[in-house]
């Protein structure tokens, strides 16, 4: 890092005016200058931010005034707004559009923010003072979201191990600092595991079965890595997926999916197998250090779930009827294969592919022939169509706004009352310097400062097939749907209207936060809602009734599989995170113990494997992956109350809005369901809608 040094050389207050993220953000609606920001000038920034956060800190502590809720909990709530400033930005381009650069300066950072945290979280000092406000807190007349921050606040510094004696805090910090550099380490490897594998197809004759656009695109990716007149498939999701669906070479499937499910296992310098459990060890010791028997007991306690026997459940309760479902799945599989004349038991890479074939046959229903009824554009607008409907809300398309790749778009949000709401950046194709999956995130949160709402800044970033040659993105309906759920995040970001900028939005916890997300799918997949997004993007004709039933008529088919596929991660997940004694096995025989135990069959894998589930070794679901099922007991109960009076009733989208979208974690979630909807939530509309019952 050249200018680490340069730093040193800044003014107390550091405005260093070179530097785009020390200055006021002098841009449209003060977005980042992403046409300024250069990656040298990230390290400076922080090294500053830091130094301005200890201030910060230093002046909360040294205060001689007894201590109050406005000089420690909303001083501490008002500080280190240049940190989280500086690692939004950084964190986000990080994840949406990295390079070497910024990976080494991840895992330089690591190790410094997770001491800059515990230097905080454990000092003593501090935490008394806020000890001292929580012991008094029925005193202090707080209203109930100064109340919740409050709580939030004690809790958070005592979850961090600020109640430990001085040797366990030592070891703590020794910890955190191991986890945040071994994570970061998980997740980059995979990233260069995804890029390092091409499947180069030279014979036409190989492509047999796959879609013309599937084709083009692998043509495409073939030439701009100078070998023109091939075809390279990779294991991004839009390529490998419909590869496995539609490649009528056995071969092939086979070689791309083994490539896909050793992603991290492939014993080089990638590899994620020690990684995995080095993390699994750290996160045991730690919930230990901590009180808790286990990571999961620690991490549930903040979670609507509760506690691991809850999650267990659920998941046990589905897993029965799932599995049951995906064993006819499977010999329904093996039929399709004797009749078309072959004689081997299916395998994994084979699932996909005979499904689609008994689709075509049992539903008349072709991929294919759905794909130019979704092009991007016109699922985008429905999703800003369902939320004009329910809450009146629109969106402009801005040209004006500095992104940080040209794919980027950007929409101003205005609220039913014409006002701005906020911002919408979306960011939608693959790349090599984008993770893999689909995600929302933000530059700016929702908060209120003097009695002005702070309009929040959101981001939704995605995998989708990107387009061919001049004609528009088509993406497919499994993509549609996972537009409306990232959209549906956005709203919650967007809506979000509370004091405090911790509590904003998305503040609350996984299992609950998949509510506003899924809640829109169920919009996607309307016959209503489909009549008004899914035009044909050459006719602009609306998608006909008889599409419309075929999907219908298909809507729990291969959902065994689907079901089977994801509980399986999340059993692994839990297994992973559960552990009483520390793993001694490797990763590999800890998941084939762990799957055989639920009687994974082996025409099926988990969703994501050890080796490659960022999710919970790199990102924030460790002892969360179960969260999408549980919010699913939420979102379709939900949507019943929509569907019990009308698909867009204004009183319950109102009352939506008002007791969930706008509230962020100001409140328990089950508290706020409640408010919603009157009624704890009811699983049967979770079986209907996957047909399991
Ligand atoms: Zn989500």
């Amino acid at each position: 890092m050249i200018l680490a040094a340069s730093i040193s050389g800044c003014e107390s207050g550091g405005k260093d005016a070179d530097n785009p993220l020390l200055a006021a953000y002098n841009t449209p609606f003060e977005v980042p200058p992403f046409d300024k920001i250069k990656d040298e000038h990230f390290k400076p920034a922080f090294d500053e931010a830091f130094k301005q956060h200890n201030v910060e800190i230093a002046a909360i502590i040294q205060n001689e005034e007894e201590p109050t809720f406005e000089n420690t909990i909303l001083a501490l709530e008002k500080s280190g707004k240049l940190l989280s400033k500086v690692s939004t930005v950084f964190g986000n381009l990080n994840s949406a559009h990295t390079n070497d650069a910024l990976k080494a300066l991840a895992v330089e950072l690591a190790p410094i923010s997770s001491a800059h945290r515990d230097n905080i979280g454990l000092n003593d000092t501090l935490f008394n003072r806020i000890k001292t406000v929580w012991e008094n807190r029925d005193d202090l007349g707080l209203n109930a979201e100064q109340y919740k921050l409050l709580e939030d606040t004690y809790k958070g510094f005592e979850r961090g191990g600020a109640n430990l004696n001085e040797e366990d805090k030592a070891r703590l910090r020794e910890i955190n600092s191991q986890l945040s550099v071994a994570t970061i380490t998980f997740g980059q490897n995979l990233l260069e595991e995804t890029n390092a594998y091409q499947l180069v197809v030279e014979n036409e004759e190989d492509l047999a079965g796959l879609p013309a656009g599937l084709v083009a695109t692998a043509a495409n990716v073939a030439k701009a890595s100078g070998q023109e007149g091939k075809w390279i498939f990779t294991l991004q999701n839009p390529s490998i997926m419909p590869f496995l669906q539609y490649a009528d070479n056995r071969d092939l499937r086979r070689q791309i999916w083994e490539a896909y499910q050793n992603r991290g296992n492939n014993g080089n310098d990638k590899d994620n197998n020690e990684v995995l459990v080095t993390i699994a060890n750290l996160r045991l010791e730690k919930a230990n250090l901590l009180g808790y028997p286990t990571h999961a007991h620690f991490v549930l306690e903040e979670a609507m779930a509760e506690n691991p026997d809850n999650v267990y459940k659920l998941l046990n309760d589905l897993w029965k009827p799932a599995i049951a479902k995906a064993k006819v799945e499977a010999y329904d599989i093996k039929k399709e294969i004797e009749a078309s004349g072959e004689s081997f038991e299916p395998a994994p890479y084979d699932w996909r592919y005979y499904t689609e074939k008994i689709r075509q046959k049992r539903y008349a229903i072709d991929e294919n022939e759905l794909k130019p009824y979704f092009s991007l554009a016109s699922v985008t607008q429905g999703a800003f169509d369902v939320a004009n409907k329910l809450f009146g809300l629109t969106f402009t398309r801005l040209d004006n706004v500095p992104t940080y790749h040209e794919e980027v778009e950007v929409y101003e949000v205005f609220d039913n009352d014409g006002s701005h709401l906020g911002l919408l950046y979306a960011d939608f194709f693959p790349r090599a310097s984008k993770r893999g999956g689909a995600w929302m995130t933000s530059y700016k949160r929702q908060q209120t400062i003097d009695g002005k709402r702070v309009a929040p800044i959101i981001s939704i970033v995605c995998n989708f097939t990107p387009p061919v040659g001049d004609q528009p993105a088509l993406i497919t309906f499994d993509e549609a749907n996972t537009l409306f759920h990232e959209f549906g995040h956005a709203l919650h970001g967007l809506l979000s209207n509370v004091t405090y900028e911790s509590q904003a939005g998305t503040a609350v916890s996984r299992d609950f936060v998949e509510l506003p997300s899924q809640i829109m799918e169920n919009w996607a997949a309307d016959s209503e809602v489909l009549k008004m997004y899914a035009k044909h993007h050459e006719t602009g004709e609306a998608i006909p009734d008889e599409l419309i039933t075929k999907l219908e008529n298909a809507g729990t088919f291969d959902q065994g599989f689907a079901t089977v596929e994801y509980l399986a991660a999340s059993f692994l997940d839990m297994d992973f995170h559960t552990q009483t004694a520390k793993i001694t096995q490797s990763a590999s025989d800890f998941e084939k113990v762990s799957m055989d135990k639920i009687g994974l069959i082996e025409e099926i894998i988990p969703r994501y494997r050890s080796t490659y589930f960022n999710h919970i070794f790199a990102g924030g679901y460790s002892s969360g992956y179960y969260s999408y099922i549980w919010a699913e007991v939420l979102d379709s109960d939900a949507f019943a109350a929509f569907k019990e009076t009308s698909l867009f009733d204004q009183a319950t989208a109102e009352s939506f809005r008002k007791n969930i979208l706008e509230r962020g974690g100001t409140e328990k979630p089950s508290v706020l369901y409640h408010n919603f909807r009157g009624k704890d939530p009811n699983p049967v509309h979770l079986m209907n809608k996957r047909g399991l019952n």
